[in-house]
């Protein structure tokens, strides 16, 4: 097999863009978490799509934040960067909304960058007022870019063209990964991230924020798995919004994370949730650390 084309793709952009949609939307499987909230995806995902003469690694990394405000932030601008340099071909999403201003910090790293870049302008099922080429002629003048692809990622619309585009720009490379293999990450992270999930679509504010998840043990059966993961949280006070009135808020979470698993897994899933503070964990590089948002 002396043609096989295998490459590292890996997919840049804003908070909520929908970069998570679309990998999702590319590998076909539901592998990153998405939510209406930003700044979910905190760890980079790879997902892999294996064919008879391919094998594409998609990493989809945390959105791009302007100013870091706490060390968490650096640490997911520092995923961002190292992604910059370690991959084949760069999918730099966008969203119909926005700007090249919104986007020009960025703009600079990917100019002085050598690997080729896709401008990936998604939701263009929301493009009601007919504003897509101007838009991509706009950007085309950029000269940043290889291709501009205009998508959406919801609707499944041009990926396939998408698909055709990168693999065309892939170079001639053994298979890095098994060509069985679905994704790097290990199903205890997909367990941590379908309770993430849960607690960003069932609680407000910065509560979601100051949590981490940790899946403390995995037990596999025949039949079943049994799951014990802890919720951190930085103080009492959210610990208390955590568990709620008598538990009625975890227990609303440990069903629907159990649910979620259970699809998942394609097992039968018991669930333990426990709650605990640990102060200031965004802020400490120790909990960082042990949380695997540095090296
Ligand atoms: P990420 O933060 O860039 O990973 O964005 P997500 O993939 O989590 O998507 C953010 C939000 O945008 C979610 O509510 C998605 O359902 C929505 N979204 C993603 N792609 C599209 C699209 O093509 N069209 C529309 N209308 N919504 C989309
Ligand atoms: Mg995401």
């Amino acid at each position: 097999m002396n043609n096989f084309k295998a490459g590292f793709v890996n997919i840049i952009g804003k908070p909520n863009v929908g970069k998570s949609t679309l990998m999702n939307g590319l590998v076909g499987e539901r592998l990153s978490i998405i939510t209406s909230k930003s700044q979910t995806t905190r760890h980079r995902i790879m997902g892999i799509l294996n064919g008879e003469d391919f094998q594409i690694i998609y990493s989809d990394t945390p959105g791009i934040i302007d100013a870091p405000q706490y060390k968490l932030q650096e640490s997911m601008n520092t995923f961002v960067t190292g992604s910059l340099r370690d991959a084949d071909v760069i999918l730099y999403v966008i969203d119909i909304f926005e700007t090249i201003e919104e986007n020009s910090a960025f703009l600079e790293k990917l100019k002085n960058n050598p690997t080729p870049a896709l401008l990936i302008i998604n939701k263009i099922d929301l493009d009601k007022k007919s504003e897509l080429d101007a838009m991509v002629q706009l950007w085309s003048e950029l000269n940043i870019f290889k291709q501009i692809v205009p998508i959406s990622a919801l609707e499944k619309f041009n990926l396939g063209g998408l698909f055709t585009t990168v693999k065309e720009l892939l170079p001639i490379h053994e298979p890095y990964f098994e060509t069985d293999a679905l994704t790097d990450k290990p199903e205890r992270f997909f367990v941590s991230e379908i309770i993430r999930e849960k607690i960003f679509q069932n609680y407000s504010k910065e509560v979601p924020y100051s949590t981490e998840v940790e899946v403390e043990s995995f037990k596999e059966t025949d039949d079943k798995i049994f799951i014990q993961a802890i919720i951190y949280v930085e103080r009492d006070s959210q610990k208390g919004i955590i568990i709620g009135k008598q538990g009625s808020a975890l227990k609303k979470i440990g069903i629907q994370a159990n649910k979620d698993m259970e699809q998942f897994l394609a097992k039968s899933i018991d669930l333990r949730l426990f709650v605990k503070v640990r102060p200031q964990w965004r802020s400490n590089p120790r909990d960082l650390k042990g949380f695997g948002y540095t090296e």
